[in-house]
Protein backbone atom coordinates (compact mmCIF):
# COMPACT_ATOMS: atom_id res chain seq x y z
CA UNK A 1 0.00 0.00 0.00
CA UNK A 2 1.57 3.56 -0.99
CA UNK A 3 -0.32 6.75 -0.45
CA UNK A 4 -0.57 10.09 -2.24
CA UNK A 5 -2.22 12.96 -0.79
CA UNK A 6 -5.77 12.41 -1.84
CA UNK A 7 -6.17 9.03 -1.88
CA UNK A 8 -4.78 5.53 -0.89
CA UNK A 9 -3.20 3.41 -3.64
CA UNK A 10 -2.91 -0.42 -3.54
CA UNK A 11 0.29 -0.85 -5.91
CA UNK A 12 0.35 -4.61 -5.67
CA UNK A 13 3.66 -5.87 -7.74
CA UNK A 14 4.01 -8.96 -9.03
CA UNK A 15 7.06 -11.21 -9.47
CA UNK A 16 7.79 -13.20 -12.64
CA UNK A 17 10.12 -15.94 -10.29
CA UNK A 18 8.41 -18.76 -7.88
CA UNK A 19 11.91 -19.20 -6.55
CA UNK A 20 11.11 -19.38 -2.85
CA UNK A 21 15.15 -17.70 -1.84
CA UNK A 22 14.12 -14.59 -4.55
CA UNK A 23 10.55 -13.94 -3.54
CA UNK A 24 11.50 -13.59 0.25
CA UNK A 25 14.64 -11.28 -0.10
CA UNK A 26 12.25 -9.47 -2.58
CA UNK A 27 9.37 -9.31 0.00
CA UNK A 28 11.53 -8.41 2.74
CA UNK A 29 13.44 -5.51 0.81
CA UNK A 30 10.20 -4.27 -1.00
CA UNK A 31 8.25 -3.57 2.58
CA UNK A 32 6.19 -0.47 1.60
CA UNK A 33 4.62 -2.74 -1.34
CA UNK A 34 2.16 -5.78 -1.58
CA UNK A 35 4.56 -8.10 -3.12
CA UNK A 36 3.23 -11.12 -4.59
CA UNK A 37 4.29 -14.09 -6.76
CA UNK A 38 2.65 -14.85 -10.00
CA UNK A 39 2.26 -18.27 -8.97
CA UNK A 40 0.07 -16.90 -6.42
CA UNK A 41 -2.23 -15.60 -9.37
CA UNK A 42 -2.08 -17.67 -12.11
CA UNK A 43 -0.53 -21.67 -12.57
CA UNK A 44 2.98 -21.55 -13.48
CA UNK A 45 4.19 -21.86 -16.80
CA UNK A 46 7.48 -22.26 -18.59
CA UNK A 47 9.56 -18.89 -19.94
CA UNK A 48 12.23 -19.86 -22.58
CA UNK A 49 15.33 -17.59 -21.30
CA UNK A 50 17.02 -17.23 -24.36
CA UNK A 51 18.31 -13.52 -24.13
CA UNK A 52 21.97 -12.91 -24.16
CA UNK A 53 22.27 -10.75 -21.27
CA UNK A 54 20.73 -11.01 -17.93
CA UNK A 55 18.89 -7.73 -18.52
CA UNK A 56 16.81 -9.43 -21.70
CA UNK A 57 16.53 -12.08 -19.70
CA UNK A 58 14.90 -9.87 -16.53
CA UNK A 59 12.68 -8.44 -19.51
CA UNK A 60 11.64 -11.34 -21.33
CA UNK A 61 10.24 -13.20 -17.75
CA UNK A 62 8.44 -9.64 -16.65
CA UNK A 63 6.71 -9.36 -20.47
CA UNK A 64 5.75 -12.76 -20.51
CA UNK A 65 4.25 -12.68 -17.15
CA UNK A 66 2.73 -9.47 -17.38
CA UNK A 67 0.96 -10.56 -21.25
CA UNK A 68 -0.41 -13.94 -19.18
CA UNK A 69 -1.72 -12.35 -16.25
CA UNK A 70 -3.96 -9.93 -19.07
CA UNK A 71 -4.52 -7.08 -16.40
CA UNK A 72 -3.33 -3.83 -17.81
CA UNK A 73 -3.05 -2.84 -14.11
CA UNK A 74 -0.71 -4.91 -12.48
CA UNK A 75 3.41 -4.10 -12.72
CA UNK A 76 5.27 -7.02 -13.07
CA UNK A 77 8.83 -7.40 -11.80
CA UNK A 78 11.09 -9.76 -12.89
CA UNK A 79 14.72 -10.51 -11.33
CA UNK A 80 17.85 -12.11 -13.62
CA UNK A 81 20.62 -12.97 -11.55
CA UNK A 82 23.64 -15.00 -11.26
CA UNK A 83 27.27 -15.91 -9.75
CA UNK A 84 30.84 -14.87 -12.35
CA UNK A 85 33.58 -16.91 -11.64
CA UNK A 86 36.96 -15.21 -12.50
CA UNK A 87 39.27 -18.58 -12.81
CA UNK A 88 36.20 -20.14 -14.93
CA UNK A 89 36.29 -17.39 -17.46
CA UNK A 90 33.09 -15.61 -16.11
CA UNK A 91 31.09 -18.97 -15.76
CA UNK A 92 28.66 -20.26 -14.97
CA UNK A 93 27.38 -16.25 -15.27
CA UNK A 94 23.74 -15.93 -17.50
CA UNK A 95 23.59 -20.10 -16.82
CA UNK A 96 23.68 -20.15 -12.66
CA UNK A 97 20.69 -21.88 -12.59
CA UNK A 98 20.78 -24.59 -14.88
CA UNK A 99 24.67 -25.10 -14.66
CA UNK A 100 24.39 -28.63 -13.39
CA UNK A 101 21.62 -29.47 -15.93
CA UNK A 102 18.05 -27.89 -17.14
CA UNK A 103 16.04 -29.12 -14.09
CA UNK A 104 19.24 -29.01 -11.16
CA UNK A 105 18.42 -28.39 -7.68
CA UNK A 106 21.07 -25.56 -6.36
CA UNK A 107 22.90 -28.38 -4.70
CA UNK A 108 23.88 -29.77 -7.38
CA UNK A 109 24.54 -26.26 -9.06
CA UNK A 110 26.64 -25.78 -5.85
CA UNK A 111 28.42 -28.61 -6.02
CA UNK A 112 29.34 -28.13 -9.85
CA UNK A 113 30.93 -24.98 -9.05
CA UNK A 114 32.78 -25.88 -6.21
CA UNK A 115 34.32 -28.40 -7.97
CA UNK A 116 34.83 -26.59 -11.08
CA UNK A 117 37.02 -24.39 -8.87
CA UNK A 118 38.80 -27.19 -7.33
CA UNK A 119 39.30 -28.41 -10.92
CA UNK A 120 41.73 -25.41 -11.48
CA UNK A 121 43.82 -26.25 -8.20
CA UNK A 122 43.24 -23.43 -6.64
CA UNK A 123 40.96 -22.87 -3.32
CA UNK A 124 39.01 -19.98 -4.15
CA UNK A 125 38.57 -17.10 -6.84
CA UNK A 126 37.43 -13.70 -7.45
CA UNK A 127 33.78 -13.90 -8.16
CA UNK A 128 30.77 -11.51 -8.47
CA UNK A 129 26.77 -11.85 -8.67
CA UNK A 130 24.86 -9.92 -11.13
CA UNK A 131 21.32 -8.53 -10.64
CA UNK A 132 19.27 -7.57 -13.62
CA UNK A 133 15.68 -6.03 -12.73
CA UNK A 134 12.99 -5.42 -15.04
CA UNK A 135 9.76 -3.79 -14.88
CA UNK A 136 6.94 -3.74 -17.04
CA UNK A 137 3.61 -2.26 -17.11
CA UNK A 138 1.07 -1.64 -19.75
CA UNK A 139 2.67 1.80 -20.59
CA UNK A 140 6.55 1.14 -20.27
CA UNK A 141 9.50 -1.11 -19.61
CA UNK A 142 12.37 -0.06 -16.80
CA UNK A 143 15.58 -2.40 -16.81
CA UNK A 144 18.25 -1.49 -13.31
CA UNK A 145 21.12 -3.56 -12.57
CA UNK A 146 23.09 -4.40 -8.93
CA UNK A 147 26.78 -6.23 -8.90
CA UNK A 148 28.30 -7.86 -5.42
CA UNK A 149 31.75 -8.34 -5.64
CA UNK A 150 34.06 -11.02 -3.74
CA UNK A 151 35.65 -14.50 -3.49
CA UNK A 152 34.16 -17.44 -4.45
CA UNK A 153 35.59 -20.90 -2.20
CA UNK A 154 36.29 -24.82 -3.31
CA UNK A 155 34.14 -25.26 -0.66
CA UNK A 156 30.64 -25.14 1.12
CA UNK A 157 30.04 -23.26 4.45
CA UNK A 158 26.88 -22.47 6.09
CA UNK A 159 23.35 -23.28 4.94
CA UNK A 160 21.62 -19.77 5.09
CA UNK A 161 20.39 -18.16 2.07
CA UNK A 162 20.02 -20.40 -1.13
CA UNK A 163 21.37 -21.12 -4.37
CA UNK A 164 25.35 -20.42 -4.60
CA UNK A 165 25.76 -18.64 -0.64
CA UNK A 166 27.35 -21.11 1.17
CA UNK A 167 30.74 -20.76 -0.97
CA UNK A 168 30.90 -16.79 -1.19
CA UNK A 169 32.49 -14.30 0.78
CA UNK A 170 31.57 -10.81 -0.17
CA UNK A 171 34.22 -8.45 -0.10
CA UNK A 172 35.19 -7.03 3.60
CA UNK A 173 34.07 -9.86 5.33
CA UNK A 174 35.40 -13.26 6.19
CA UNK A 175 32.48 -14.92 6.12
CA UNK A 176 29.92 -16.85 3.53
CA UNK A 177 26.46 -15.45 2.72
CA UNK A 178 25.62 -18.92 4.03
CA UNK A 179 27.08 -17.79 7.46
CA UNK A 180 25.88 -14.48 7.80
CA UNK A 181 22.57 -13.04 8.74
CA UNK A 182 19.71 -12.15 6.28
CA UNK A 183 20.04 -8.49 7.51
CA UNK A 184 23.59 -8.17 6.54
CA UNK A 185 22.77 -10.00 2.74
CA UNK A 186 20.45 -7.10 1.94
CA UNK A 187 22.80 -4.52 3.01
CA UNK A 188 25.09 -5.71 -0.08
CA UNK A 189 23.36 -7.83 -1.89
CA UNK A 190 23.51 -7.38 -6.03
CA UNK A 191 19.66 -7.43 -5.45
CA UNK A 192 19.38 -5.21 -3.23
CA UNK A 193 21.28 -2.86 -5.33
CA UNK A 194 19.24 -3.07 -8.40
CA UNK A 195 15.86 -3.16 -5.98
CA UNK A 196 17.49 0.37 -4.85
CA UNK A 197 17.18 1.59 -7.97
CA UNK A 198 13.70 0.29 -8.74
CA UNK A 199 12.28 1.73 -6.19
CA UNK A 200 13.24 5.20 -7.41
CA UNK A 201 11.26 3.95 -10.72
CA UNK A 202 8.01 2.85 -8.87
CA UNK A 203 8.04 6.02 -6.81
CA UNK A 204 6.98 7.71 -9.93
CA UNK A 205 3.96 5.69 -10.55
P1 LIG B 1 17.50 -17.06 -12.47
O1 LIG B 1 16.31 -17.45 -11.66
O2 LIG B 1 17.46 -17.52 -13.88
O3 LIG B 1 17.78 -15.58 -12.35
O4 LIG B 1 18.71 -17.84 -11.82
C1 LIG B 1 19.56 -17.29 -10.87
C2 LIG B 1 20.58 -18.34 -10.45
O5 LIG B 1 21.67 -17.68 -9.79
C3 LIG B 1 20.04 -19.36 -9.47
O6 LIG B 1 20.67 -20.59 -9.66
C4 LIG B 1 20.43 -18.83 -8.14
O7 LIG B 1 20.65 -19.84 -7.23
C5 LIG B 1 21.70 -18.04 -8.43
N1 LIG B 1 21.65 -16.82 -7.62
C6 LIG B 1 21.12 -15.62 -7.98
N2 LIG B 1 21.17 -14.76 -6.95
C7 LIG B 1 21.71 -15.44 -5.93
C8 LIG B 1 21.99 -15.08 -4.59
O8 LIG B 1 21.71 -13.99 -4.10
N3 LIG B 1 22.56 -16.05 -3.85
C9 LIG B 1 22.86 -17.28 -4.34
N4 LIG B 1 22.60 -17.67 -5.55
C10 LIG B 1 22.02 -16.75 -6.37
Amino acid sequence: MFKDKHKEISLKLVLATSNKGKVKEIQALCKEYEVVPYSALIEEFEIVENGNTFKENALIKARAVFQALGDKNVIVIADDSGISVDILGGAPGLYSARYAGENATDKENLHKLIDAIKAKNVDSSPAYYTAAIAIVTSTNEYSVHGWMYGTALAQSIGDGGFGYDPMFIPLGYDKTLGELDENSKQKLSHRAKALALAKHILQTF
